[in-house]
């Protein structure tokens, strides 16, 4: 992971926010490259689920539209939503280390027996157990801990006593960890000059609330019908207690997001759909390999507003810090028609948000499947992917991106800065950045070029030589076989609209 990290921060992928200041725990900042990638995934998802045509369980056309809502709502919206009562994770403060962590993220390595030293250690944290273990060791001096009576529990488990004897995770003496107390995570601020209660405002904690809130807008505004989806991409806040591992749990994220809108009756068919559906596009976008998977949760995990038997799935990914575990990149979950009868109720308009069923002639609350993922994840999934050590190249790594996701589509390069090679290599350059980023490089060895390249995860480079200007052919190159081939330089942009999907 430190590898991709700093890989991220040469070739600026990614970057700490506000880094000239020290930076600010939990925030991040999308360099060149970064951007790039991340808005490519953020289209595809845009293309694939609202532009182009998707069949439906019984192959009729998917109707889903985009809204795009604001940050800051009516406070109301979010005591409805639940949030205000129960966004809440419980946390736990180190006396020691000054360090905060999150009760449900801790687990204890141990022996049962009374007054027994317990080391704590951060859940799905390879590092973290390792120092864990080496601690314990050490403490009861040992070699090997298959000697020793052990046991790993979560943290939330243990009895007062046990916890007396805990050691956390970056702390020395035993018996430093609060109580675990309930902490808010929405962001407060306030609204117009005056702060006070009356003007306290929060920053959006998910994207879904927008599209609650503007059900019947949509439904009278256009022309869909139940079964019908409304979707958002958006920026999400969430003052995480423990932000970590990079950009998987930062404080401010983006969400992509789709409520879809059905009979109560239809719904396990709907949740199947939905389920199936997000993780072949998963698959589709690059992450096909066995770091995805599909976990469908247990009854104990179960949301508040799900409803017993519904059903709620996430879609994984094994990042490097997750290993052999999995992080969640997306969640699937049926919602019942719980917000839309929380803001019926809430805002006093109970018969206006029902829907009314022309076929059925029917009036309920439809139930909702919501897919819920995250762009930041889902970014950071594709990094890790792509990352690909290589000795034999140059860069001693190559990033092997689905081309569709790769920040830069062609590297064109003439062989040498001069004979006239430049100006035909420019002139492909032009035509090519009609359609595509592409990047035009004259400088430096041959060698140097496609090493920045495959840095950078381009997926093709274009070289023009002595040849080209006599026979109008160029040499592509591609990045995952470095093998080479002619083509007639006016083949290439058909060439590479066919190897893009575009
Ligand atoms: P977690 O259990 O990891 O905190 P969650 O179950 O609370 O996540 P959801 O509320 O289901 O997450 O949010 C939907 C998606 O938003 C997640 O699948 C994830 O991709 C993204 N997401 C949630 N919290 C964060 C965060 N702190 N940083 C980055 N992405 C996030």
């Amino acid at each position: 992971m430190e590898e991709i990290v700093s890989l991220c921060r040469r070739r600026g992928f990614i970057f700490g926010s506000s880094e000239i200041y020290g930076g600010i725990n939990g925030f991040w900042d999308y360099g060149p490259l970064g951007a790039e990638l991340k808005r490519n995934l953020k289209s595809a998802w845009w293309e694939d689920m609202v532009l182009r045509e998707l069949a439906g369980p019984d192959g009729t056309p998917v109707d889903i539209v985009g809204v795009d809502c604001t940050i800051i709502m009516n406070p109301k919206v979010w005591v409805a939503s639940g949030h205000v009562g129960g966004f809440n994770d419980p946390m736990v403060d180190c006396r020691e280390s000054k360090l905060r962590y999150r009760a449900d993220h801790l687990m204890a390595l141990g022996a049962v027996e009374p007054r027994a030293r317990i080391q704590v250690f951060l859940e799905n944290d390879a590092d973290s157990l390792a120092r864990a273990e080496k601690a314990l060791l050490k403490y009861e001096r040992r070699d090997s801990l298959d000697a020793v009576r052990h046991l790993v529990r979560p943290f939330t488990a243990l009895s007062a006593e046990e916890r007396a004897h805990a050691v956390g995770p970056d702390a020395k003496e035993p018996g430093t960890l609060t109580e675990p107390r309930q902490f808010n995570l929405m962001f407060e601020t306030f609204v117009g000059a005056i702060r006070d209660e009356d003007s306290k405002a929060y920053l959006r904690p998910e994207t879904a609330q927008g599209i609650f809130a503007n059900f019947q807008n949509v439904l009278d505004s256009t022309r869909v019908r139940v079964p019908f989806g409304i979707a958002q991409i958006g920026k999400a806040f969430r003052n995480e207690v423990t932000p970590r591992n990079f950009t998987f749990r930062s404080r401010e994220f983006e969400q992509a997001e789709i409520e879809f809108f059905i009979h109560p009756s239809s719904a396990n068919e709907w949740y199947a759909f939905w389920r199936d559906q997000r993780y072949k596009w998963w698959q589709s976008i690059g992450l096909a390999g066995d770091n995805l998977t599909l976990r469908e949760h247990g009854r104990d995990e179960l949301a508040h507003y799900a409803k017993e038997g519904a059903g709620c799935c996430d879609v994984e990914y094994r990042f490097p810090f997750t290993a052999p575990g999995f992080g969640e990149l997306e969640g699937v979950a049926h919602r019942s028609d719980y917000d839309l009868r929380q803001h019926a109720e809430h805002s006093g308009k109970r018969d206006k948000m029902k829907y009314f069923d022309q076929e059925r002639s029917e009036r309920y609350f439809p139930h909702v499947i919501e897919p819920s993922g995250g762009m930041d994840r889902g970014t950071l999934a594709l990094l890790c992917e792509a990352y690909t050590p290589d000795a034999t190249r140059p860069s001693g790594v190559f990033m092997k991106f689905h081309p569709r996701m790769a920040p830069v589509k062609a590297g064109i390069f003439p062989l040498v800065n001069k004979d006239g090679m430049p100006e035909m290599a420019e002139k492909l350059s032009r035509q090519l950045r009609t359609r595509w980023l592409v990047e035009f490089d004259p400088k430096q060895s041959i060698g140097k070029r496609y090493a920045r390249m495959d840095e950078a995860g381009t997926p093709y480079c274009f070289t023009i030589d002595g040849e080209s200007l006599k026979d109008q052919t160029v040499t592509v190159r591609h990045r995952d076989t470095q093998a080479q081939e002619r083509i007639g330089v006016d083949r290439v942009e058909a060439w590479l609209a066919e190897r893009l999907g575009a």
